[in-house]
């Protein structure tokens, strides 16, 4: 079943798609975004971010996030909930599939950012929701005077174990090497704090326990040796992938299936654009994504009226 015609769709409601529907409806294009989840992205369940300029005290992701939504909205964008699985191209339009539904655009920005990776070990699926969990902002408050680990070393989980100080009475951070990837500021916050006790050097083999979370086996980066840490709980920050699937073969991707698109946001498919997460580039923030996505709808824009 057709359910219209746009001028754009966007796909993805974090930072990049919010802003490029901000910029499409000003621009006056029949503007409609498709979000499987709640509009926000991974953005709305950072509990703090303190790195967007314009809020020298920081605000919470989720607020940030409504912000943007209300924004977007109050100049005319339309958001619908739904999952996109298929994106081809028909003559002058785009056709987008979700489950039930096809969409037609004249130009697509693709803004489907990325998701957690899990760490692939023994016993992380069996105790996912069991003590094993990638949303600190969903689940801290579930451990309580606990003992925890994070495993990571980027900003994601050194933000995150700082955050988790709210709650835990002791958080070892587990890292694979002995120095930190985390921006300067977070790493400092983190090392002074007296909740939190790096492990470095170390690796994660299995997650163990009966019911619920018990225990780590661990085992040092370089040798044989192996040790266990008893926790209640482990949050796991090991990166993200791509929410790039379902673009096999309509735009190029690069090797980490990140979308390939310069400064232009224009993907190899000519009207496609891709902005934020998605989009292979040095660096993933809530202050980059805003640019990809102004920058998207403009070149939507452009591409729109020249194709007349
Ligand atoms: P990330 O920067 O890719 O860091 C992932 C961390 O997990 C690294 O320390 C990595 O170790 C470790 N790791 C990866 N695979 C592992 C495995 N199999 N076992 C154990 N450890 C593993 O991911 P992120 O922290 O989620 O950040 C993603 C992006 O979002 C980054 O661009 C980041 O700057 C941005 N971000 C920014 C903020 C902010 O407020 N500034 C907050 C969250 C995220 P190695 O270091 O050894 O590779």
């Amino acid at each position: 079943m057709s359910e219209g015609r746009y001028d754009v769709i966007i796909i993805g409601g974090g930072p990049a798609g919010l802003t490029a529907g901000l910029y499409a409806s000003r621009a006056r294009l029949k503007t409609l975004l498709i979000e499987e989840l709640i509009p926000g992205g991974q953005a709305a369940v950072t509990h703090h971010i303190e790195n967007y300029p314009g809020f020298p005290g920081g605000i919470s992701g989720e607020r940030l996030m409504e912000n943007f939504k209300r924004q977007a909205e109050g100049f005319g964008l339309e958001i619908a909930q739904g999952r996109v699985e298929r994106l081809a191209r028909e003559g002058d339009y785009k056709n987008i599939y979700t489950k039930d539904t096809e969409f037609l655009a004249k130009a697509v920005i693709i803004a489907s950012g990325s998701r957690p990776n899990t760490l692939g070990v023994p016993g992380e699926e069996k105790f996912k929701g069991r003590g094993v969990s990638y949303c600190a902002t969903c689940d801290g408050a579930f451990f309580r005077d606990a003992e925890i680990a994070v495993i990571g070393g980027g900003d994601s989980a050194i933000k995150e174990a700082l955050f988790l100080t709210k709650f835990a009475r002791k958080i070892n951070v587990i890292h694979r090497r002995s120095e930190l990837r985390a921006e300067k500021v977070i790493q400092e916050k983190a090392l002074g704090n007296k909740k939190i006790e790096f492990i470095w050097d170390s690796i994660v083999e299995e997650i163990g326990g009966e019911k619920i979370v018990k225990y780590l086996n661990l085992k040092k980066a370089k040798g044989e040796e192996r040790f266990q840490l008893k926790v209640e709980g482990v949050f796991v920050y090991v990166g993200n992938q791509p929410n790039s699937d379902f673009l096999q073969g309509i735009v190029e991707l690069d090797r980490g299936g990140y979308v390939k698109a310069g400064d232009s946001t224009e993907t190899s498919s000519p009207g496609i654009f891709a902005a934020g997460d998605v989009r292979s580039k040095l660096l993933r923030q809530v202050a980059t994504a805003v640019g990809d996505g102004a920058t998207a709808a403009m070149a939507a824009e452009e591409y729109i009226s020249r194709a007349g």
